[in-house]
């Protein structure tokens, strides 16, 4: 699908200093490929957005939060609202990463909502979907996993906001761990998330979502995982946290 123009962007997490994240991007910018043919992006922590997006200026480059609130603005203590990320030049967030979920206890209802926040305010989200060796909501469940993630946290979105929705298919036992998922599990699960999502909003639809695979991601195995039919781009934890590793999954 010609709609689907492939990413690739890295996940920094809570790593790096201001003075870090500046010089990364400093280091890069010059070097990446027109937007119309790959996009990347960084995700970096709140405090380094800004000063990165002034290093990024002129550059392809596109700058994420790592996560947001639901509610614009109000008493919520330590949150980053959609409104004002939007409003600050940040126009895309991760939700539902698996750390958030299994150290912050983010569910799927919560995870939904701030979905649909972001959306409201013009931010394009990449959901992440976690899948685990189970690969069952609970044991007496027939749902698989992926499925049961994507009815319920893109649950509800009009059929334009969908298409502005990325997702991410990150096997638990994949991130972190050094042991990537082989280009066939990495595809099965992307493709099961696509089927979902057909499902819930056409193969019209489905087809323009764009689908990424994350967990242990390296130069050595993105080019297998983005030649499948329903990958389209990669989400890059740990090596994402090198500019010249960062740029040889670039130029894979
Ligand atoms: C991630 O955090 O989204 C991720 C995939 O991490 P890693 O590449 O380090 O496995």
């Amino acid at each position: 699908n010609f709609m689907r123009i492939p990413i690739i962007a890295g996940n920094w997490k809570m790593n790096k200093t201001v003075d870090e994240a500046v010089a990364f991007v400093k280091e890069i910018k010059d070097q990446l490929p027109p937007a119309a043919q790959l996009q990347t992006a960084l995700a970096a922590p709140t405090l380094c957005l800004m000063p990165m997006m002034h290093a990024a200026a002129g550059s392809p480059l596109k700058l994420m939060a790592e996560n947001c609130f639901y509610k614009n603005a109000g008493a919520y203590t330590g949150e980053t609202s959609p409104f004002a990320l939007y409003q600050a030049g940040i126009h895309h967030v991760i939700l539902g990463h698996s750390e958030r979920r299994k150290y912050f206890h983010e569910d799927d209802e919560l995870i939904n909502k701030k979905v649909k926040a972001a959306l409201d305010n013009g931010l394009c989200p990449i959901v992440c979907c976690d899948d685990t060796m189970g690969r069952r909501i609970a044991k007496d469940d027939k749902v698989h996993w992926v499925v049961g993630r994507i009815l319920a946290d893109l649950k509800g979105l009009s059929p334009n906001d969908i298409r502005k929705v990325t997702v991410a298919y990150e096997p638990s036992w994949a991130i972190g761990s050094g042991q990537s998922a082989d280009p066939d599990q990495a595809e099965e699960g992307c493709y099961l998330i696509r089927q979902t999502i057909s499902d819930m909003y056409g193969d019209a639809v489905a087809d323009d979502v764009r689908i990424l695979y994350g967990g242990s991601v390296t130069p050595e195995n993105t080019s297998a995982l983005m030649a499948t039919a329903d990958i389209d781009g990669v989400l890059v934890g740990a090596d994402s946290l090198d500019a010249k590793t960062f740029l040889e999954i670039v130029n894979h």
